[in-house]
């Protein structure tokens, strides 16, 4: 089994200021846990972030990242980039990011070839919409967004590459998918995984999110195939945080 990841999606929240100082404190009082942390910033806070965080246990992450090396971008933050300021994970294909910016699968895969290029370790997300829930397909569909996300991606050990279940209908929403609803979808993407990395599978991790809170977060993340939480709304303010770390033990 992998180590546990929780790792925290501010989204478009927190000046640089406001997150250097939630950064302090983190390095400050950050108490023991069995699961790792990855904080996933905005690119405008991520250097302050790394200052304050250094010798910190938790990891630095980034939110999105370009599927081109360098050049001409306009707005475009390169994984280089990510890489230099001291960046470990960075999400690819957040469904707020194939919503609003129309990212394909093929874009998803192409950013997640960048990322792994560059020695970053992409957290995948993928998760169906209600009405494909409601059509009873969403199992079918996830599987081969999860497929299609992954083309071509080879990886030499299993803590190179994350997944993120995230049912789009739980996000930011209150709705919390059942420990069983997480556990049916982990279970199957771990058998996309098999197919794919047969000798690593087995530890890789496979997150939950959508509507993650300290107080749902041990049930659905001791379910044999969940390894850790991506958490959007209940990672802004610290004490959420502690929370959540001591609900993982
Ligand atoms: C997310 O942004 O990935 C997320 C899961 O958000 P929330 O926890 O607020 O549902």
């Amino acid at each position: 089994m992998p180590q546990t990841l929780l790792a925290l999606n501010w989204k478009m929240n927190k000046t640089p200021t406001e997150a250097a100082a939630w950064a302090k404190r983190l390095q400050e009082e950050l108490p023991p846990s069995s699961a790792g942390l990855a904080v996933m910033v905005p690119h405008t806070a991520l250097s302050l972030v790394a200052s304050e965080m250094y010798g910190s246990s938790a990891y630095l992450g980034a939110q999105d990242l370009s599927q081109h090396e360098s050049g001409a971008y306009t707005g475009e933050t390169s994984a280089a980039m990510l890489k230099d300021i001291g960046v470990k994970y960075v999400i690819v294909g957040h469904s707020e990011r194939r919503e609003y910016h129309l990212e394909t699968d093929q874009i998803v895969n192409a950013k997640a070839k960048k990322a792994l290029e560059h020695g970053l370790v992409p957290i995948v997300c993928v998760g169906e919409k209600l009405e494909v829930r409601e059509r009873g397909e969403h199992v079918e569909f996830t599987v081969k967004s999860l497929r299609a996300s992954l083309e071509g991606i080879k990886i030499s050990q299993s803590n190179e590459l994350v997944i993120a279940y995230e049912p789009v209908w739980a996000i930011g929403t209150g709705k919390t998918a059942t420990s069983a609803d997480a556990e049916e979808m982990a279970q199957a993407l771990r058998g996309v995984l098999e197919q794919l990395y047969p000798e690593h599978s087995s530890e890789m991790v496979i997150q939950y999110g959508g509507s993650v809170k300290p107080d749902n977060i041990e049930e659905i993340c001791s379910q044999p195939n969940v390894n850790g939480a991506l958490v959007g709304g209940a990672s802004l303010v610290l004490e959420s945080v502690f929370a959540l770390l001591e609900a993982l033990g």
